[in-house]
């Protein structure tokens, strides 16, 4: 099945990630040439999530156990309704997810990710912070904010799947808050201060 999911389908390559027990595997599907796509969500998932403090990540305890094992993420670069992203219900996924489904007979849930859209999202502005980081930080900073951004988006979509009946408002308020409080961390971490994000 492994073979199966790492087949080469016109134009698209695939990326299995194990981001560990309480995620789902995650099947990447990114457009060929674009491997930095599918690094950034790798990354995204199982690193920045994983330094994250206990204390952020209970904000998903409750959606990551509703999760199917298994998620396909498609990357682009933009989506053509300018979104961030989107969960798919079921029974409108793609070609990858439907096959995986059919072979396995679990469910398996499908989401995208706009990377390039993600890139350039900014809900906290480094300029409506109360302090500049030092320069040598603003590499770093930008990493890990586009990281945060990804990991936060893609939470939001699996908060989707997990809980279709949820409204919008919610959900956003969720990884809105999540987004927040990951910089937040960094912040203080980096500079031993509080930022007030
Ligand atoms: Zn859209
Ligand atoms: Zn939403």
């Amino acid at each position: 099945m492994l073979r199966e999911l790492l087949d080469r389908i016109r134009g698209r390559e695939q990326l299995l990630v194990r981001a560990g027990e309480e995620m789902p595997l995650i099947v990447i599907s990114y457009p060929r040439g674009n491997a930095s796509y599918a690094e950034a969500l790798q990354i995204a998932v199982c690193q920045t999530y994983r330094h994250l403090s206990d204390e952020t990540r209970r904000r998903y305890s409750h959606v990551l156990p509703r999760l199917p094992w298994l998620v396909v993420a498609i990357l682009r670069p933009r989506n053509a309704c300018s979104c961030l992203g989107h969960h798919h219900p079921p029974g409108t996924e793609g070609r990858i997810a439907r096959r995986l489904k059919a072979d396995t007979g679990m469910r398996v849930g499908e989401l995208d990710l706009a990377i390039e859209a993600i890139r350039q999202w900014e809900p906290l502005p480094l300029a409506a912070l109360a302090a500049q980081p030092p320069p040598e930080l603003r590499t770093e900073l930008n990493e890990f904010r586009f990281h945060v951004a990804l990991l936060s988006v893609f939470l939001h979509e699996l908060d989707h799947l997990a809980f279709p009946e949820h409204d919008e408002r919610e959900v956003r308020q969720r990884s809105n808050e999540f987004y927040s409080a990951s910089l937040r961390e960094f912040f203080s971490q980096q500079l031993g201060a509080s930022y007030g994000i």
